[in-house]
């Protein structure tokens, strides 16, 4: 055994990949509560088995229930909560469909793997193995599991903040950033558009009567496209579209659905003013836009969050690893826990191709990722 495997035990590669295997064949998409408590189930019976302590939370909307699981020791004191989102954006099917479980070389592929079952799995099982050895940490530890994050948690955001409350440190279990950085701030903002398009119907054999409102939407969708500025992190995204009724009538109605995600908040609130005050390029055809603006509060990296990044560092260092630290842009449960506890967050594993077909994680980070959870459990205090 060479000297950083040593160092890597307890956890054993293939015995973490199988358990996320078995979370991702659980099908969770936000808003579908049954698939989704199936999977707290899973979480909740083996988290009774390992003897650790729990507490379930019943959902409301469709948003499936809020589970807390605890370290049978510390009692009710402040202590570390760890905050994992279980539902992921991919309709029920994607598995037997675009995106099965599949390992590709380092990689495993496979709906919410990256985002973020991984890191909620190697999350709870550095907890289960603490519990299991009757290992107790200096601080209690809360596992706090939500159903809505993909939804800006509209059903647990009062949960996650009350919990946040009470703890001395947080850790979120998103995915890891390129070549496996953690988030230690989220300033992004985020935003959502309706667009609505009138414009009057006619026969097609009768152009001059009619007023298109598909054509209309067209210049809309490739003028907001183009506000995109990758660069300075500003995306917009249209990426529902409909409209008309019949191929032979003119359309008199269309709509869009638009999202915005950008990492200057500055540059966001432009962009938004920009988009909410677009004008119509024909004459009586109406565009109306009704806008959503996100509801996170920023996550600014404080002394406190940079000195809990200084001790996650020290136990990468002694685990044989760098870790580095990186703006997370766009908002995610942190930003509700950072305005009462030093937060961390992409503590999950290495990966890429969050929210896409490609989705995946890499193999080789999931013992270093659980080994550095594991490592803070033990020593934060
Ligand atoms: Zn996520």
């Amino acid at each position: 055994m060479s000297e950083i495997t040593a160092l890597m035990a307890p956890f054993d590669t293939q015995a973490l990949l199988d358990e996320v295997k078995n979370w991702v064949e659980i099908e969770t998409p936000t808003g579908e509560d049954a698939k989704v408590n199936c999977l707290l189930d899973k979480i909740e019976s083996d988290a009774k088995v390992a003897t650790a302590r729990t507490k379930r939370f019943p959902g409301r909307n469709r948003y499936g229930d809020k589970l807390i699981v605890s370290s049978p020791w510390g009692g009710e004191d402040p202590g570390i909560l760890v905050v994992s989102h279980v539902d992921t954006v991919h309709p029920v099917g994607t598995l037997t469909t675009t995106l099965p479980f599949r390992i590709e070389g380092d990689s495993a592929y496979g709906p919410g793997i990256y985002d973020m079952k991984g890191g909620a799995v190697i999350a709870f099982l550095a907890l289960l193995h603490l519990i299991r050895n009757g290992e107790a940490t200096k601080l209690p530890i809360r596992h706090l599991f939500v159903p809505d994050e993909e939804s800006g948690s509209p059903t647990s955001r009062d949960l996650i903040e009350e919990e946040a409350r009470r703890a001395r440190y947080v850790l979120v279990t998103e995915p890891a950033r390129d070549g496996g950085k953690i988030v230690t701030s989220r300033r992004g903002k985020t935003a959502s558009f309706e667009l609505k398009v009138t414009g009057r119907a006619s026969h097609v054999l009768k152009p001059a009567a009619g007023r298109s409102a598909v054509r209309e939407l067209a210049r809309h969708i490739l003028d907001i496209e183009e506000m995109s500025d990758y660069e300075k992190g500003l995306i917009l995204n249209v990426g529902i579209i409909g409209g008309g009724t019949s191929c032979s009538i003119i359309p008199d109605s269309a709509f869009a659905s638009v999202e915005m995600f950008a990492s200057d908040v500055a540059l966001a609130d432009k962009v938004i003013e920009r988009i909410r005050s677009l004008k119509s390029y024909s004459t009586d055809v109406a565009v109306e836009v009704t806008t959503q603006v996100g509801g996170r509060p920023g996550y600014e990296k404080s002394p406190q969050i940079e000195a809990l990044f200084e001790r996650a560092r020290a136990c990468a260092a002694e685990l044989g690893f760098v870790l580095e630290g990186v703006n997370g842009a766009i908002g995610s449960d942190a930003n509700f826990t950072a305005q009462f506890a030093p937060t961390l967050d992409g503590m999950g594993p290495d990966g890429d191709g969050a929210h896409s077909h490609n989705e995946r994680i890499l193999i080789p980070s999931l013992v270093p990722r659980a080994m550095l959870l594991l490592r803070l459990f033990q020593t934060l205090a």
